[in-house]
């Protein structure tokens, strides 16, 4: 494993992290949910990603239970939760970015890991129903309380970004110092375009989501959905629909081009579109996704091959998808 800093901070997070969504709570159950985790954990992975709306609540209680049996020193691992979605009935003050709810979801999310602090704490979203500063000095509260040690967001645009890094230097107030946006070879423009200004400066860790586009760089929907996937669980109907539904036939095809080219490398189509992530020096962390052990075994290995994506090989890949990029 290497470990990169998170943006403009001192803290080391592992190059591949291992995410909760859709998983942990839902998807498989809570012994797989302990090997995934323990698996991540012995090749060196230092961040376990979460949230509050995960299942519910439910992701963060079954990592939090495994983590405490598991008897690794706190201090050994990196853990965040992520407000905005709400873990409860989606009453008004259960969501968003109020400072009630920021507050109120920060220490419900520290009673389900077990634990007395949140190592990385994000906006889940931008909330337009709720003042910047109000988030802002909810989670420079947090951090002084030390309920919480680094506070970011996500899916939030280089403006959004800009006016409450501002306010907070402004203020004196502690900065959002990490985006966890959608990267992908797919999905590009908001990494790529809209956050570089703010990697120049101030700085700005990542820790990205989707790399494998759930799956769809895999190859594993170019030949129908398998039963198993999770494309087939409950709620995420939406999901089907975006990657195999109407006009997913042009991605699909470059995911058969894609294949050629892992091929001609000698490396597994998941392993290619990982190591392009990794390739990218304003990507602190790549999160993965996994539902099974033999899928985690199998992309941990992409930092083995990142070398070989020379630039020949990157235009390559420029070529095949430069019509099918968002
Ligand atoms: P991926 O894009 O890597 O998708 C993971 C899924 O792809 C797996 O569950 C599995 O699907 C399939 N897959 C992964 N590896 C393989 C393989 N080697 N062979 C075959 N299939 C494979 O990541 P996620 O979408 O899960 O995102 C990673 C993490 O990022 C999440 O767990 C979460 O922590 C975070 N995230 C954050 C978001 C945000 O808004 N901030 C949004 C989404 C995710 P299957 O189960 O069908 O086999």
């Amino acid at each position: 494993m290497i470990y990169r800093n998170l943006g403009p901070t001192g803290l080391k997070v592992s190059a591949l992290s291992y995410g909760a969504w859709v998983t942990f709570g839902n998807q498989i159950g809570d012994p797989v949910a302990e090997k995934l985790l323990h698996t991540a954990y012995d090749a060196g992975v230092n961040f376990f990603d979460n949230a509050e709306g995960y299942a519910k609540g439910q992701a963060e209680i079954v990592m939090g239970d495994i983590l405490k049996r598991s008897g690794w020193k706190r201090s050994s691992y990196i853990i965040s939760s992520k407000v905005f979605f709400g873990s409860e009935a989606g009453l008004p003050n259960q969501i968003g970015l109020s400072r009630k709810h920021v507050v109120e979801a920060c220490n419900a999310a520290l009673k389900r890991f077990q634990t007395d602090h949140i190592d990385l704490y994000f906006c889940h979203r931008p909330d337009p129903e709720t003042p910047i500063g109000e988030t802002a000095r909810a989670m420079h509260d947090l951090i002084i309380q030390g309920k919480v040690l680094y506070w970011g967001t996500s899916e939030w645009s280089g403006e959004q970004l800009r006016i409450a890094i501002d306010f907070c230097t402004k203020h004196n107030l502690h900065c959002p110092v990490v985006e966890q946006p959608q990267y992908n070879i797919f999905h590009r423009e908001r990494f790529e375009k809209d956050l570089a200004p703010i990697f120049k400066s101030p700085g700005l860790g990542t820790t990205i989501w989707s790399p494998l586009a759930s799956g769809l760089l895999t190859g594993k929907y170019n030949n129908g959905i398998p039963k198993d996937s999770r494309l087939n669980v409950a709620g995420l109907e939406w999901l089907k629909d975006r990657l195999t539904g109407e006009g997913s036939a042009p991605r699909l095809a470059a995911v058969a081009q894609l294949a050629a080219v892992a091929k001609e490398l000698d490396v597994s189509l998941p392993k290619l579109g990982i190591a392009w992530c990794l390739k990218n020096t304003n990507v602190s962390t790549v999160i993965l996704g996994a539902s099974k052990v033999e899928q985690l075994s199998e992309n941990l290995k992409a930092l083995e091959i990142v070398d070989r994506l020379t630039p020949q090989v990157m235009a390559k890949i420029e070529t095949i998808t430069k019509a099918v990029i968002d």
